[in-house]
């Protein structure tokens, strides 16, 4: 079976392709690429307008699964990714159980292999159920596939037990991903710490809580060798602190999600809309604009959604009771073109 993609804006950044040409799909395999392509046996779909790239990865995606199946599951989870343009996303293991060692691990795997839509590559959590008190069986879940080591949902609290994570986990040759949140700063906050949050009386989530840990992790990752990436990065302090450590020439990385770079805390307005209450939060449009322009100069190396869904009544309580995160696998493709592709 022949597939004949005709008139498409294919981009491909690998053979540095970004161009107006034809596509020929024979079987599993792209066969030929060019120009004024034709094939007599070939199904042609004529894509004039429309852009085609190679399938892309998020690195950061709940899928919910096991144990939170009534806000989403591996394999609606995966289909939103499948429909968004994703044919890969690792999933976070703040799952119930929580995905800390490789029994998990495989569970993930099976039920994506049977249902997913999409290649799930799971991450495994760096300590025992996310408390941050016992290396988990790092071991044991790279034995079974586990892609990276994250405690995130948390800040692994304990610079100490960090340190530990790092030093006997680097063995695996896997990266460490961190979610910066001090906990004890950022206590109960909501939204961004500042006029806004001021303003609407919910408690403040302030840009040091995220920043002293990024200082911090990339300090252990320094001590230990480690390699880190700073996931969904959300401040100008904490974006220029990854490019200090990347100048330093160390095995430092970071993603920034849309609704970082698209959205400002301003976006929260008196209707306390629940859909803009994420963690880390929404900061202000110059913390946006320095991440923009940390993805032009590639100090943001990737875009990652942190889909997060939840059900409608959890996210139809008070802003204070309603769970952090929006979705993103859907939206990130059309809104990166529209933002950043247009511009
Ligand atoms: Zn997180």
């Amino acid at each position: 079976m022949a597939l004949l993609l005709k008139n498409a804006h294919v981009v491909d950044p690998a053979v540095e392709l970004d161009g107006c040409v034809d596509v020929l799909v024979e079987g599993d395999k792209i066969a030929a690429v060019g120009e004024n392509l034709t094939c007599d046996a070939a199904e042609v779909i004529d894509l004039t307008g429309r852009y085609l790239v190679p399938g892309l990865v998020d690195m950061h995606v709940h899928l919910r699964e096991p144990g939170f199946e009534a806000k989403g599951d591996i394999e609606s989870e995966t289909a939103a990714a499948a429909h968004g343009g994703f044919t890969g996303v690792c999933s976070m293991p703040n799952t119930k159980p929580v995905t800390d060692n490789g029994v998990v691990v495989e569970y993930i795997k099976s039920v994506a292999a049977a249902k997913g839509h999409c290649r799930v590559y799971p991450s495994g959590a760096m300590t025992k159920g996310l408390k941050g008190e016992i290396i988990s069986e790092m071991g044991d879940m790279v034995e079974h596939g586990c892609v990276a080591f994250t405690d995130d949902g948390h800040g692994v609290q304990g610079a100490g037990m960090l340190r530990r994570a790092m030093d006997y986990g680097q063995m695996f040759g896997k990266v460490f991903m961190s979610h910066c949140q001090d906990e004890d700063l950022v206590g109960d906050g909501q939204i961004n710490e500042g006029a806004v949050s001021t303003r609407l009386g919910l408690l403040g989530w302030p840009a040091e809580g995220e920043e002293l840990q990024i200082m911090r992790d990339i300090m252990i990752a320094e001590l230990t060798g480690a390699k880190l990436h700073i996931q969904h990065i959300s401040t100008a302090k904490g974006l220029d602190m990854v490019r200090a450590a990347k100048a330093k020439g160390l095995p430092v990385t970071c993603e920034a999600t849309p609704h970082h770079l698209f959205l400002t805390e301003d976006a929260i307005d008196g209707t306390y809309n629940t859909c803009f209450k994420v963690n880390p939060p929404l900061r202000t449009a110059a913390d946006a604009e320095a991440l923009i322009a940390g993805v032009i100069d590639g100090t943001v190396d990737a875009i990652a959604t942190d889909h997060a869904p939840h059900s409608d009544w959890e996210k139809s309580r008070e802003f204070e009771l309603a769970p952090f995160g929006m979705t993103g696998l859907e939206t990130a493709l059309g809104l990166v073109i529209t933002n950043l592709v247009k511009t």
